[in-house]
């Protein structure tokens, strides 16, 4: 570490990955007001910004590793300002000084398990396609239609895996040719790149796309809009352009082209959660409602915040592997803005939603009341109630 400053080194990271746009903030608070963190406890973005732009990051508080990355207050501010940006850049000189206060510990952890294993939950590598072993799921091979990008939440978490078995159901229904890559996948790396180790992101990147480069992949199927994003967006940075597509891109392409018909009925009240990286960081809205709206006696009904305006979850910019008081957390006000509309089941597509979700769903009590489900599980619903689906 050379002697430059805490606030020299925020500085050149801003404007090495991209600008200098922060230093035009005027301080009108507008991030602060759509910020979800204000409506369970006091915090500014707008402070944070301040203090890298005119005074010493105090990069041992808590404060600086609240943001989820949501995207909500970039798209608000008048000046042009991404605090995500500048909060970033601070979580990065905190990891190179490895200052983690307790309830972000998790982070640490995190890195270790992905530097070693590929993913951030301290499982094997050994175990990452064990999941699919009774599915008879192909390895991928040169040649194939697809690559379906299992992710690390499908692989080994338990909620999650269903998930993955529920759209490779699919996928064998709709005739699609796919393979996965088992041991030789590893973490995308977008949400350690938000907890500030642009180091680890960038060791997990080079592998997979050398993995993808090796195995000629062409198209990349994922269930996580943050893998998404890191293939679509950041992995751009390395020079090269994969196609992805996420599943619920992918479901309206088999409908449309006649390979998946979804005509078993789903008579329940849906709501859809638009996730922060499908929807306000890459726009993707409309393509799974219009897969909801397929099926036979499902309601699609709309919470108000929705779209641009969705709540985020609270899992995304690493804050999956961090703490979060039960009563801070977004994922219940959500769960009642669900309830509210009068859905039974919540739906949407994001490995960390899912996860929140079920565990506020548990936390308050509600498990009686309301469903969470990925948008695949109520296509093979749909599926299974036609007899198209084991
Ligand atoms: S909205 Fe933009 S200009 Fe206003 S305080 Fe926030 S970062 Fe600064
Ligand atoms: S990106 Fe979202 S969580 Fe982060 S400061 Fe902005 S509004 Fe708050």
């Amino acid at each position: 570490m050379d002697t430059v400053s805490p606030l020299k080194e925020v500085v050149r990271e801003i404007e090495a990955a991209g600008g200098d746009a922060f230093k035009y903030c005027f301080q009108c608070g507008k991030c602060d007001v759509v910020c979800p963190w204000n409506r369970v406890r006091p915090f500014s973005i707008r402070q944070i910004v301040r203090q890298a732009t005119f005074g010493i990051p105090e990069i041992e508080l808590e404060d600086i590793w609240r943001c989820t990355t949501c995207g909500t207050c970039p798209s608000r501010c008048p000046r042009g300002v991404d605090p995500i940006q500048v909060g970033v850049s601070i979580r990065r000189i905190a990891t190179q000084y490895d200052v983690f206060p307790a309830s972000v510990r998790g982070v640490r952890s995190a890195a270790h398990s992905l530097a070693s294993d590929g993913n951030p939950l301290g499982a094997k590598r050994g175990d990452r396609g064990a999941w699919a072993s009774d599915l008879g799921v192909k390895p991928f091979a040169e040649g194939m239609e697809i690559l379906y990008y299992v992710g690390c939440y499908g692989s080994y978490d338990p909620r999650i895996q269903k998930v993955a078995v529920a759209t490779v159901e699919i996928l064998n229904a709709a005739g699609v040719d796919f393979g996965i890559l088992g041991t030789k996948e590893n973490c995308c790396g977008e949400s350690i790149r938000k907890a500030g180790n642009e180091e680890v992101f960038k060791g997990l990147a080079r592998e997979n796309i050398k993995t993808f480069i090796d195995h000629g992949v062409r198209r990349i199927l994922v269930s996580s809009p943050h893998c998404y994003h890191a293939f679509a967006n950041e992995y751009r940075e390395f020079m090269v352009n994969f196609e992805v597509v996420h599943i619920s891109q992918f479901l309206g392409e088999l409908i449309e082209e006649g390979r998946l018909e979804l005509a078993g009925a789903f008579p329940r009240k849906v709501t859809w959660h638009d996730p922060c990286y499908l929807g306000r960081h890459n726009g993707i809205y409309d393509q799974p409602r219009e897969v909801l709206k397929k099926i036979p006696g499902l309601e699609l009904v709309e919470m108000s915040e929705r779209r641009e305006t969705s709540l985020c979850c609270g899992g995304g910019g690493g804050r999956i592997w961090m703490e979060t008081p039960k009563a801070e957390r977004f994922s219940g006000i959500r769960l009642a803005q669900a309830k509210e509309v009068g859905a039974t089941v919540l739906a949407t597509s994001c490995p960390y939603c899912i996860g929140n979700f079920e565990d506020s769903r548990l936390a308050l009590g509600d498990a009686e009341k309301i469903e969470i489900k990925d948008l695949t599980e109520i296509v093979r619903a749909s599926l299974a109630a036609r007899g198209a689906t084991p």
